[in-house]
């Protein structure tokens, strides 16, 4: 699951950064109004919290332009304690759900699994290829109906993978997904290779007709005609 937080509180965008990323979401943060615009309509997100005090291009700016663009992307507002009018107009310009700050963290993490669970009764949340199966909700993966059991850092390294079916997904940005922008990154494309090693190695994914596919030079990818 992919989460875009927008928020400029630096503090506060770390602790919430650090928080998801332990209940194994991937998540990416953006400090501005404009750069979340930027990243919303580029990748492909299951979430989007948004800050609506923002420098620039405030929340709902940002939110009407993301409708705008045909996103249907759940969207979690932060709202200051007092600004009833916001929650309002967030509302009406097509957020899905507000949060009061200070907000607790369970609650944040109670609002964002109703969120993403409203979203998946909707749409399937198992992303497959082959004969493995993720189950994006459950965070479970099956090779061939056996249930493979994965560290959060091979499973999110297979999740991106999926997501981007038949894209060659390079070393480095992989690195960047799994690892976040807080390493090296030129150093990271080795681990890259270890957990691909590793999760092939679990997935018993080896000979000819293997699911994840080397691109030599460049990185890897998930086929499937
Ligand atoms: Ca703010």
């Amino acid at each position: 699951m992919r989460i875009l937080l927008v928020e400029d509180e630096v503090p506060l965008a770390n602790r919430i950064k650090s928080v998801l990323k332990k209940e194994r979401y991937q998540i990416e943060v953006a400090f501005d109004g404009s750069d979340g615009l930027d990243e919303a309509l580029t990748e492909t997100y299951d979430l989007i919290i948004l800050d609506i005090m923002l420098p620039g291009m405030d929340g709902i700016e940002v939110l009407k332009e993301i409708r705008e663009a045909g996103l249907k992307v759940p969207i979690l507002m932060l709202t200051a304690k007092d600004k009833v009018q916001d929650k309002v107009s967030g509302l009406d310009a097509g957020a899905d759900d507000y949060l009061t700050k200070p907000f607790a963290i369970p609650e944040l993490l109670a609002r964002i699994r109703s969120l993403l669970r409203r979203e998946s009764d909707e749409k399937t949340s198992t992303l497959s290829a082959h004969n493995l199966e993720v189950d994006t909700a459950k965070g479970e993966v099956r090779r061939a109906g056996t249930p493979v059991k994965l560290t959060p850092k091979e499973y999110s390294l297979l999740e991106l993978l999926l997501y981007n079916k038949n894209r060659v997904l390079s070393r480095l940005s992989i690195a960047e997904h799994v690892w976040g922008d807080n390493f090296d990154l030129f150093s990271m494309t080795n681990f890259v290779d270890v957990h691909i090693k590793n999760l092939r190695k679990k997935l018993k994914d080896d000979g000819d007709d293997r699911i994840i596919q080397t691109v030599r030079g460049v990185g890897y990818i998930i086929k499937e005609p």
